[in-house]
């Protein structure tokens, strides 16, 4: 099972070639987004950041994922970005989260059929703590539109290299 060696019918067990690091390293390609995938906690655009803060309290997450009235992904808020706004006395029951949040088309994106070790990768390379897994919608406008099915956060890699550290070499 971890890759150093391979079986075949009326042959029996041979060595694959691989080092144990390469195994290793071929075992953290192979995860996939999609089997890591945590459900995505969506807030209107038109919520309110009060709203937003209650929800984020409320789902204990710290990435809420915004979209509109057609369920397509148009945002993301995270914790800083309601501090933010919070410390900017603004009035928190009257601004819709979508002044405060980071738009589209600046969001970066993971897709179910990814690996989990190219999102992992994003998280570093952008600073960010959660990705939107996404399914592009067929449209015919140029700006593609998304509809979200899940999300990788940084939990969700370390629930992959726990199991990695698990599984018998
Ligand atoms: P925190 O605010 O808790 O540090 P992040 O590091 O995830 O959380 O967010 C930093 C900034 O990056 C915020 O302004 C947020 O809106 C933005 N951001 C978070 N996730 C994404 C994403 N997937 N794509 C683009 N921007 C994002």
């Amino acid at each position: 099972m971890s890759g150093i060696l391979d079986a075949r019918p009326r042959v029996g067990y041979f060595f694959s070639g691989k080092t144990t690091m390469q195994a290793i390293g071929e075992s953290i390609k192979n995860k996939l987004v999609n089997d890591y995938k945590s459900v995505p906690i969506l807030v209107k655009e038109s919520s309110t950041v009060y709203e937003a803060i209650c929800t984020m309290f409320l789902e204990d997450v710290g990435t809420l994922f915004v979209v509109n009235d057609h369920s397509h992904l148009v945002g993301v808020v995270s914790r800083k970005d309601l501090l933010r706004s919070a410390i900017g006395r603004q009035e928190l029951e009257v601004i819709p989260v979508s002044v405060i949040m980071t738009r589209m088309p600046n969001l970066i994106l993971t897709f179910p059929d990814e690996s989990l070790h190219a999102a992992a990768t994003k998280l570093i390379q952008f600073q960010i703590d959660a990705l939107p897994v996404v399914k592009p919608l067929a449209s015919d406008s140029a700006a593609q539109k998304y509809e979200i099915v899940g999300r990788i956060t940084k939990t969700s890699i370390t629930k992959a290299y726990v199991e990695l550290g698990s599984e018998e070499l």
